[in-house]
């Protein structure tokens, strides 16, 4: 059985034209998980899966180009009176809260019927239908995690927002594919520490994970994406790919 990944949204914090927040929708056989649900992200779902349908959600951080969408998610299957049940909602600490708090005080009852939430840390397991999902902690400014989901020998790991460090190399060991952010190109130096990765950065935790493939997401708006592709192919040997919306890869 293989894997599919489709790119809903791969914008650095905030859309531009043509380019939505993060969200990505992983398929294999008949089951759908969407991993992260930033700014518009669901409107490109739905091109290919009706909220009702999708299996779990796993939000990598509370940070709103991550999370945001599912206000509106929410919505949508409230009043969808074809919904089957509660959706499995996998979410670092603090994003239940987060939208539990942006929605009126008698909404967060309402919430808990549509999304069965459950949080997840580095080390979590959690198996939705074929595939295997394991989570990392990651370095972020916020409690966040990477993720990866393994079928039949395949693996994508998907950073989520980091800085780096062991954790993600170790969860990265191996991947297929790894779904990286570079936020910023250039120089760690000229950038807050603890909160993102540079092209390089990112480039260097492929080679020591050792992935076989490498595609950049949630690269800045102000950043150069040719930039961010030539600094990270001088670090890393194997292919490297910058995330574009609506992008398909294929595993296995
Ligand atoms: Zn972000
Ligand atoms: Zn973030």
């Amino acid at each position: 059985m293989g894997l599919e990944l489709t790119v809903l949204g791969c914008a650095g914090s905030h859309p531009a034209a043509g380019r939505l927040c993060s969200g990505y929708l992983v398929r294999s056989g008949g089951t759908s998980v969407l991993l992260d649900a930033g700014n518009g992200s669901t409107a490109n779902l739905q091109r290919f899966v009706a909220l009702r349908d999708l299996d779990a959600i796993v939000i990598s951080h509370r940070h709103v180009d991550h999370c945001i969408d599912l206000i509106g998610a929410f919505y949508a299957l409230r009043f969808d009176p074809a919904v089957g049940g509660r959706i499995p909602l996998y979410g670092a600490a603090e994003v239940y809260d987060t939208l539990t708090g942006l929605m009126s005080a008698d909404s967060s009852m309402a919430f808990d019927e549509i999304f069965q939430h459950t949080q997840v840390r580095g080390e979590d397991q959690v198996q939705i239908g074929p595939l295997a999902l394991r989570f990392a902690d990651s370095v972020h400014a916020t409690p966040a995690v990477s993720t990866r989901i393994e079928v039949d020998g395949q693996a994508l790991v998907y950073s989520g927002d980091t800085a780096g460090g062991p954790e993600l190399v170790r969860i990265a060991r191996g991947a297929d594919l790894f779904l990286c952010e570079a936020t910023w190109a250039g120089d760690a130096a000229d950038y807050p520490p603890g909160i993102h990765l540079t092209a390089r950065e990112a480039a260097q935790v492929a080679v020591d994970a050792e992935v076989r493939k490498l595609v950049l997401t949630h690269i800045a708006g102000g950043t150069d994406r040719d930039r961010v592709l030539h600094e990270a192919r001088e670090v890393f040997d194997g292919p490297v790919e910058l995330a574009e919306d609506l992008a398909v890869y294929r595993l296995g």
